[in-house]
């Protein structure tokens, strides 16, 4: 699937559309879900065009993985969730439910979050 530049991640990293930002460095940008699942749900979205999990694990290099992968952690630090625990997801294609097609990583927390998975 190759990358569309309209879909709605890459306009907020376009700034043409706003978002409830709370990290931004060289490799990621965090920002609030804007239909929050937890008491704390922030997706982390690279800065570079990829499409998926899949997309990024292809084809992004080692730096921006390892830039990306140390933002989601440091936001999950700085949102205070290191300490009583978080979940991450990151939806990929179809039967994963992904619906935006920019890579997200799903940060939830402020609260025991029970199963893994709805049955
Ligand atoms: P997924 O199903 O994994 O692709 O998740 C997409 C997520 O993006 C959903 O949780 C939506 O609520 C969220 N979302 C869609 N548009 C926006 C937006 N403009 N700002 C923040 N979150 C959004």
């Amino acid at each position: 699937m190759s990358y569309d530049t309209n879909n709605v991640f890459a306009k907020i990293l376009r700034g043409e559309i706003p978002c409830d930002k709370v990290f931004e460095d060289d490799w990621a940008l965090a920002f609030r879900d804007i239909a929050p699942q937890a008491p704390v749900h922030v997706l982390v979205i690279p800065k570079g065009d990829y499409v998926s999990l899949d997309d990024f694990t292809a084809k992004a290099s080692d730096a921006e993985i390892a830039g990306f992968y140390r933002a989601v952690g440091k936001v999950a630090r700085e949102l205070n969730l290191d300490t009583p625990g978080y979940r991450t997801l990151a939806n990929t294609g179809d039967h994963g439910g992904q619906e935006v097609p920019h890579l997200h990583v799903h940060l939830f927390g402020g609260k025991p979050l029970g199963p893994m998975l709805a049955r």
